[in-house]
């Protein structure tokens, strides 16, 4: 056996534990409580209550020893801190973008980008909108468009690229919309495209077509390292280059970039816009100066700008991005063996789950995404997520753009923060889940408010 299988194999990962922290479980029936105070709502539930927090996988990492260290050596300076220039020189040497400005974290880059380039009556298409970017978009008065095609919906497949947007969506779209188009934006390994990458022929095919009509391409690169990392694992073409050469080919084909590096920099918040054009630049640093700050910080302290620039070089590091796409596709077969069918071939990010698969009895209305997270916590503990996710989907027979939904629930794993067991832990909650999920009658919401409805929500169950 190879040192790589010998590691895949065993799920050992390229790190030790140096600090800990203590959790706990609360008892059945205080989880029984907690969830009613709650209104069984992940978002009103405390960290302190849940034992594994599957939420999100969103400012959830550990950071490792380096990083620690490297704050420490903030220069708290408002302009022209020694932090910023480290930050910017990793950035330009990982995306190919000469002008860098920090944000605090993904959606303030939206913000400010967006504010720069976006005017009331815009339409902005791309693979699939995240939350966040819809709402940026919609309240700059665009209008977001996903061209991802019907295979999203098809769990009966495997598609190695369920992120790729539809090129003749595309193309219909540019043709239809092209002068209301400021930009195409592309995102690397979604929550909505179930985790799944978008790969570099799909990339190269966007590029292609938005020159035609000469709109830029920008991407929210928030997965980016992932995403590559699963390019290089499936594309032909891309095994034998480094997971570094592959962002920047890919982002070559691109005007700039935003990145909350949150996700795959490592890092507990932080955030950056990346660009070619200095004229943009210069604009969204006026914006910047608005809403997050100094060019020079962004909304940061310096400290945390170190931090980044050590995690994006960390992030990169396949040994770890090997490591930990191999737990997310673990977690899913454990999954699978409770019974469960989830959506496949895994991705970055966590587990999606086909929730029918769970609650055959329940239709949307009873909301069985509700009732996979109050089955999960009242089980084990285990807080995970689910919601509706809008998708705007161009529907070619009747050239419409129609609303339609992503049933959403996911397992979502923070980096480098647990081991194999915990996994097995919550397949072993998953079994549980499944012995009862018939009895389950479903839920029913009691108060949702317009913008991300899901954040705010309170539900009952149905009796
Ligand atoms: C997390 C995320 C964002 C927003 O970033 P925040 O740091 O949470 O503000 C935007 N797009 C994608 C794809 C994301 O995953």
């Amino acid at each position: 056996m190879s040192d790589l299988e010998l590691l895949r194999r065993t799920l050992a990962p390229p790190f030790r534990i140096k600090v800990v922290e203590a959790v706990k479980i609360p008892s059945r029936e205080e989880r029984e409580r907690i969830l009613k105070e709650a209104h069984y709502s992940p978002f009103r539930i405390r960290s302190e209550d849940v034992y594994i927090d599957l939420l999100t996988d969103s400012g959830t990492a550990a950071m490792s020893d380096e990083q620690w260290a490297a704050m420490m050596r903030g220069d708290e300076a408002y302009v022209g801190s020694k932090n910023y220039y480290r930050f910017e020189e990793a950035v330009r040497e990982i995306t190919g973008f000469e002008h860098v400005i920090p944000t605090h974290q993904g959606r303030a880059a939206e913000n400010v980008l967006f504010g720069s380039l976006i005017k009331p009556g815009d339409i902005i298409p791309g693979n699939t909108h995240f939350d966040t970017t819809r709402a940026h978009i919609a309240d700059k008065g665009g209008k977001p468009i996903d061209l991802i095609g019907e295979w999203l919906w098809d769990f009966d497949h495997e598609y190695p690229f369920r992120g790729n947007l539809d090129p003749a969506r595309l193309e219909y779209v540019l043709r239809k919309y092209h002068d209301k188009i400021p930009f195409i934006l592309l995102t690397g390994v979604n929550n909505v495209a179930a985790s799944s990458p978008i790969s570099m022929e799909n990339i190269r095919e966007t590029r292609e077509l938005a020159e035609r009509y000469d709109i830029p391409i920008f991407f929210d690169a928030c997965r980016f390292f992932e995403n590559c990392y699963l390019i290089k694992m499936r594309e032909p073409g891309y095994g034998g280059k480094s997971v570094a050469e592959i962002v920047r080919e890919a982002l070559s084909y691109a005007d700039g970039c935003y990145m909350s590096c949150k996700k795959d920099a490592l890092v507990n918040i932080g955030g950056f816009i990346a660009l070619r054009d200095e004229k943009l630049a210069e604009r969204c640093k006026e914006r910047l100066v608005l809403y997050e700050g100094f060019p020079t910080y962004g909304g940061l302290a310096r400290r945390d700008l170190e931090a980044i620039a050590i995690g994006l070089r960390e992030g990169l590091d396949e040994r770890y991005l090997e490591w930990r796409v191999r737990q997310v596709a673990y977690l899913g077969e454990l999954l699978e063996r409770a019974g469960a069918r989830v959506i496949k071939p895994t991705g970055g990010s966590g587990v999606f789950l086909d929730v029918y698969s769970v609650y055959p009895h329940l239709s949307e209305k009873e909301l069985p995404e509700v009732a996979a997270f109050a089955d999960m916590y009242l089980e084990g503990a285990v807080r995970i997520v689910g919601a509706p996710f809008p998708v705007d989907f161009v529907n070619l027979d009747g050239g419409e753009v129609e609303r339609r939904t992503f049933e959403f629930v996911r397992f979502a794993i923070p980096r480098r923060a647990l081991t194999k067991a915990h996994m097995e832990y919550v397949g072993a909650v998953m079994e549980r889940v499944m012995e009862r999920a018939h009895l389950n009658k479903g839920f029913r919401i009691v108060y949702w408010p317009e913008i991300l409805g899901h954040f705010f929500a309170r539900y009952e169950p149905i009796s």
